[in-house]
């Protein structure tokens, strides 16, 4: 076999026992999920923005930017939800560089599964217990789910899961809201056939057992542009494509309708000065048109200390070792500038329409 078993690792009960959640933490989170979740079903009419670096590379900058955004969360409080993305393990599209913390917890070391485990475990924690927020990761690693299930308040699913079908089982069974992408090559129907994959119950078999789910009613949307079969970048993120998949949702009966906007990625087409004007086109095309006013949930913005990205080595505090980043100025810039156009809805809904 071309495969070394080299250690047993604990199961996700150990690592919750070893790493236990505050009381506060949980009660963090415990508000942080219904609060979400009354956004995604129109309960609450507040905006959300899955907003942090592409990559949680390290816990020092990654808690320097977290506290940044805590303080930031107070002042828009009133309009935006920001959901800390901290995402710890990254897919590679040809499966070679840096694979997250949870592979190389030293972003300069080799792997370390154990110490990778124990470290994304810790940081999700740091982030519950200090800033106030429960934060959002991607599924990369269905059977890893549960060492994060109770800190984490958001899961996003990516371009290059969403066909897979253990991603989706695992996300019927997940109690949080799961967004899933669009694929690589753009195709809506893979990323809807997920949502009502995930939103329907199954059985199957998880970490050795055999399981049976109930459905997650708060799996939805996220679009992220894609790339076709010429290699060519292409957005998704325009009026025509909101309204699209719009109508995708029509008579789908799929529950609780919505989509988030990835301003980065191929919507951005990795131009990361970019995801100011992407967000505020989203905005503008909300307020033009209330059924995507309605359907638009939250923008998800990639965003670091520093503009930019690095190679691994270069030693910038706080720049991405993955996806170039919108630097903190900027961030908050944007943030701010996102919550004075919300505070034009009243009751969720634009008082006056952009045409
Ligand atoms: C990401 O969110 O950093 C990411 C890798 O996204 P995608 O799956 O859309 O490429
Ligand atoms: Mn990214």
């Amino acid at each position: 076999m071309n495969m070394v078993f080299k250690r047993k690792l604990p199961i996700p009960e150990e690592v919750k026992e070893m790493y236990p959640i505050s009381e506060a933490g949980k009660k963090t989170k415990e508000k942080m999920d219904e609060a979400i979740k009354m956004c995604l079903d129109g309960r609450n009419h507040k905006f959300l923005l899955v907003i942090g670096p592409c990559s949680a590379d390290r816990e020092d900058s990654v808690m320097d930017y977290m506290m940044r955004l805590s303080a930031l969360q107070k002042e828009v409080e009133d309009v935006l939800i920001l959901v800390p993305r901290v995402y710890t393990n990254k897919p590679r599209t040809t499966g070679m560089g840096y694979k997250g913390m949870l592979h190389q917890p030293d972003p300069l070391g080799g792997p370390d599964l154990l110490k990778g485990l124990i470290a994304i475990r810790k940081l999700h924690m740091r982030v519950v217990n200090e800033t106030g927020m429960s934060g959002a990761d991607e599924m990369l690693y269905p059977e890893n789910h549960r060492y994060l299930s109770d800190v984490l308040s958001y899961v996003a699913v990516g371009a290059r899961s969403v066909e897979n079908q253990f991603n989706r089982l695992t996300a019927s069974g997940v109690d949080v809201p799961v967004g899933f992408k669009n694929p690589t090559s753009g195709d809506l129907r893979v990323m809807m056939n997920s949502i009502r994959a995930a939103q329907s119950p199954h059985h199957f078999i998880y970490r050795n057992w055999e399981v049976e789910s109930t459905g997650n009613s708060y799996c939805h949307a996220i679009l992220r542009g894609y790339t076709d079969r010429l290699g060519n970048v292409h957005p998704n993120y325009h009026y025509e494509d909101l309204k699209e998949v719009a109508s995708l949702y029509k008579d789908s009966g799929l529950l609780n309708p919505a989509v988030i906007v990835d301003c980065n990625h191929d919507n951005s087409g990795k131009l990361y000065y970019e995801q100011r004007r992407i967000a505020k086109e989203v905005l503008h095309s909300m307020k033009h048109d209330p059924e995507i006013n309605a359907l638009v949930k939250g923008l998800m913005i990639e965003s670091y200390i520093c503009d930019g990205k690095q190679n691994p080595g270069d030693g910038v505090y706080g720049q991405s070792i993955t996806d170039p980043c919108l630097g903190w100025e900027k961030s908050e810039e944007l943030v701010k500038e996102i919550a004075d156009i919300l505070r034009q809805r009243v009751d969720g809904v634009f008082v006056s329409q952009d045409i």
